[in-house]
């Protein structure tokens, strides 16, 4: 299917099913159903099989009829699409559906105190127990552990082997006494990260996602679909927090009275895809600067960033989609500071979008660290796109145990 067709089609059905009083969590089950929620997914599982361009193709026509997006976040972003490769049948069957009508939040306990770039590195240990796992160890950033259900979770199974090969992935149930979770406080004034300390937490065993031991392949892979999320001409509205799934769908949409979702106007959303034009367009006018020829080339490089990025979907390296969405980023904040002058650093309801700006600004540095750092990314690109020569790994062949790292050393 063109994407065209796919907007044509899109349009058609959110034009006759969009029901803004549907209590969120019908609507959401309708999207999953008809999988117009998330149509790069395979058909199989809750998607029309759509490329990148024709997922894109539709938000757009979602957008155009104003209705609320599918649930966004660590689950549909990453870890959907990996149970999807590389999941059982039986874990299919048991997590998938919760992910795409949104009824169960996930997580992810990833990076460490002194594993996140290096996070081959990680310190947390898995030991097995008969038919479970018992894990001890602890995680940081780890966003919205706070209302997660479910984690992904990476943890060393074997310390006898170089660090990479004694991985494993598991999914770990949040809910349970020896998962102690504790918020971090971030400089745009909200909590949204956690620290995570397991102490002889319990994972089923048959929650290891690929092979015992192959946790960094299944890693990468996740973190491939992290990275591919988060382009310019990224899609993040609807996107998930601790919802009232029984208030109705349309209270989510334009701001909404709703805590804990992003409709597309959060400090996010107006950093990409069409948020970031519509904002700097807003801002321009209300600045009484249309008219302004420097300011209208502000605009025209947001537009043009945007743009390229719909028209490279799915064609461009996940890192190289990333990288210009953090440059995305910087510019937006930069144009919006600059329109707004020192307005620009208020909060609150009396200031510009209600102080979104601000906190956008607040914000910007992170994505730039999230999902791999913009260095991290370059790094990708060099070695795994130019065919440079990699960086040199002296650890790379030395059993974990013996490097010189806390923990490395029984
Ligand atoms: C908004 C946000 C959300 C996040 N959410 C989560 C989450 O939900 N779960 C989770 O597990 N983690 C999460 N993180 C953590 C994130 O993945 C890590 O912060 C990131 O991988 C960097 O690791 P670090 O903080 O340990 O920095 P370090 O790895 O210590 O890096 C420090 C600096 O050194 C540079 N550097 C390191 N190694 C190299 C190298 N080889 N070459 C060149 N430069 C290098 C880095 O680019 C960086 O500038 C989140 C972070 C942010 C900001």
């Amino acid at each position: 299917m063109t994407p065209e067709d796919a907007y044509r089609d899109a349009l058609a059905w959110f034009r006759s099913n969009w029901n803004p009083q549907l209590p969120l969590r019908d609507w959401w089950q309708l999207l999953a159903d008809s999988g117009w929620g998330f149509p790069a997914w395979p058909e199989a599982f809750f998607g029309k099989g759509l490329d990148a361009a024709g997922g894109k193709a539709v938000a757009r026509a979602r957008r155009e009829v104003g209705a609320f997006g599918g649930p966004q976040g660590i689950a549909t972003m990453m870890v959907g699409p990996t149970l999807m490769e590389v999941g059982t049948p039986a874990q299919q069957q048991r997590y998938l559906p919760a992910i795409a009508n949104g009824s169960e939040i996930w997580c992810q306990l990833f990076s460490e105190p002194g594993a996140g770039s290096d996070l081959a590195g990680v310190q947390t240990r898995a030991v097995r127990d008969g038919d479970e796992w018992i894990v001890n160890g602890q995680k940081v950033w780890t966003s919205g552990g706070h209302y997660a259900r479910w984690a992904i979770l990476v943890a060393r199974t074997d310390s006898d082997v170089p660090k990479h090969a004694g991985l494993s992935f598991f999914l770990i149930d949040m809910d349970q006494p020896g998962v102690e979770v504790r918020p971090l406080r971030q400089m745009t004034g909200t909590a949204e990260f956690n620290e995570v300390f397991l102490t002889d937490a319990r994972v089923r065993h048959d929650n290891l996602v690929g092979e015992l031991g192959g946790g960094w392949g299944v890693a990468l892979r996740l973190l491939g679909h992290e990275r591919d999320s988060l382009d310019a001409d990224a899609d993040v509205s609807g996107i998930q927090g601790d919802l009232d799934l029984g208030a109705p769908a349309g209270s989510f949409v334009g701001g909404g009275t709703n805590p804990g979702a992003d409709d597309g106007t959060g400090p996010f959303a107006l950093t990409q895809g069409q948020g970031a034009m519509d904002l700097v367009t807003e801002l321009l006018a209300d600045a009484d600067r249309t008219g302004d020829a420097v300011a209208r080339q502000w605009a025209a490089s947001v537009a043009t960033q945007v743009r390229l990025a719909r028209y490279n979907a799915g064609s461009l390296p996940a890192s190289a989609g990333k990288l210009a969405a953090t440059h995305l980023l910087r510019e937006v904040r930069d144009v919006s500071l600059r329109l707004l002058g020192p307005g620009g650093t208020l909060t609150g309801p009396d200031a510009a979008r209600d102080g979104l700006v601000a906190e956008m600004a607040l914000f910007s540095p992170g994505l730039s660290i999230a999902g791999g750092t913009d260095e991290i990314q370059r790094n990708i690109l060099g070695e795994r796109d130019l065919g440079l020569p990699p960086e040199p790994r002296v650890d790379k062949h030395v059993p974990f145990r013996e490097l010189n790292q806390p923990g490395g050393r029984d």
